[in-house]
């Protein structure tokens, strides 16, 4: 399709995008009074106007039922983050026993490692990538140096080649054959939070199996964002929040995807709690651990049903729309940016931008500005876009399909184009 950079093409974009009417299923926070063009759905997505209601309910049944809330609500509490697992598996193309929420991501994390990395004598090394999340960065050197290990020796990082601002799948292929039987896991964030660069899971995951490594996918960046194939792609584990691209609310809680081959096993290395036994014999309150026989065996705590509620109200979206309608029009969307961008770049020449994400991608566009570069975020942030920053001078740009309109796309080039020639 040949893009123009005008109100009018915009406008006629929206008109057809099968989607138009989900963007008033959001609120828009304002600036000045008028809704602001949002970039951050890859931070905190935008809340869906039904997700009162769904914590409302949890609310009102609280105050009307108390304890007895647990087992006879209209959704009782007590088994309520199943109802989130089947809408969930499909965002991760997984099957639903293979899916749970519970915890937050972090969190998540360590507690597969529990299962996924237990390093031997030989084989105790981690392949992950070159500044990654710093979180998860975090993660994995305290859960090396918890087995007795020196984080420099046991992470491996994949990094970048010189003058490149990508990831080669080969290079990431070469360090998992380098490494080969000292390699105990390979985990890397799916999508980058930095350039937005999807990896080859798909590749990656089958060559870190050839070297009888464990592979997992931090997919923050990942869920509600891109196509995703969990189970057939053979990977072991996966975690991700649900605040970025589900639009859960903040600091929501995490879902976990478990390969069914790890499932409905009694003696697989795993810290347990109550919620992670039998729901059929769990009020026995026998001292012995029976396993659900999905991904819920790895549940400690009664669920946090409040947060779910937002999270549960944010799946019955996904639901209606299905990924592919979002993938459509995040590829349409993403387009169009791009363009406006390369437009407003020849309009003007005080900066220039250049554009960092490879072309495997999904909804983030990470723009360096070389030239004017807090000045310009500050001067975008004022007048009603809502970006963000990250050193040394790159903005995100993450428009996400649900919400964002094509003519967002057109007003924010005409707010940058103002900006480049105003500060
Ligand atoms: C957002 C993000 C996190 C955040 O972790 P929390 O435990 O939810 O605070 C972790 N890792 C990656 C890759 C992220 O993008």
């Amino acid at each position: 399709m040949k893009f123009e950079n005008t109100l009018g093409f915009a406008q006629k974009l929206d008109g057809q995008d099968p989607l138009r009417n989900y963007r008033n299923q959001f609120y828009f926070p304002k600036v000045d009074g008028k809704e602001v063009i949002y970039f951050t759905g890859n931070s905190l997505g935008l809340q869906p106007k039904r997700a009162q209601k769904f914590v409302d309910e949890v609310m009102t049944d609280w105050k009307e039922l108390a304890v007895e809330g647990h087992f006879h609500s209209d959704k009782p509490w007590w088994d309520y983050h199943e109802r989130l697992a089947a809408p969930l598996a499909k965002v991760v193309g997984a099957k639903t026993e293979e899916v749970s929420v519970m915890n937050t991501l972090t969190v998540n994390l360590h507690l597969l490692m529990v299962t996924f990395y237990r390093p031997t004598a030989k084989r105790y090394k981690i392949i992950c990538e070159e500044k990654a999340f710093p979180s998860d960065q975090y993660m994995l050197q305290s859960q090396v140096r918890n087995h007795g290990l020196d984080p420099d020796d046991a992470l491996v990082e994949v990094k970048k080649r010189e003058g490149e601002n990508f990831w080669r799948t080969e290079d990431v292929l070469q360090k998992i054959n380098e490494v080969g039987d000292e390699l105990a896991l390979v985990l890397i964030g799916g999508v980058n939070y930095y350039n937005g660069q999807v990896f080859d899971m798909e590749t990656i995951t089958q060559a870190g199996k050839a070297v009888g490594a464990n592979v997992g996918w931090d997919l923050a960046h990942g869920a509600g964002n891109i196509e995703l194939k969990l189970h057939d792609w053979d990977a072991d584990f996966a975690a991700w929040c649900s605040y970025k691209y589900m639009n859960s609310g903040p600091g929501n809680a995490s879902g976990v995807f478990i390969h069914e081959r790890h499932l409905n096993k009694k003696d697989i290395p795993r810290l347990e709690g109550w919620w992670g036994t039998k729901k059929e014999t769990r009020f026995l309150m026998k001292p012995e651990f029976e396993p659900m026989a999905n991904a819920d065996a790895w549940q400690l705590s009664n669920p946090p049903v409040l947060s779910l509620a937002p999270y549960l109200a944010s799946l019955e979206m996904f639901e209606e729309v299905g990924m592919e309608a979002l993938i459509e029009k995040r590829d349409r969307i993403v387009g169009y940016l791009e363009f406006v961008l390369h437009e407003i770049d020849k309009e003007t020449d005080k900066a220039t931008f250049e554009i960092i994400t490879p072309k495997d991608r999904g909804t983030q566009l990470s723009v360096f500005l070389h030239g004017q570069g807090k000045s310009l975020f500050d001067y975008l942030m004022k007048n009603g876009v809502i970006t963000d920053w990250r050193e040394p001078n790159v903005i995100r740009l993450a428009p996400a399909p649900f919400y964002c309109s094509y003519e967002d796309m057109y007003r924010f080039g005409q707010i940058l184009k103002k900006g480049i020639q105003t500060v």
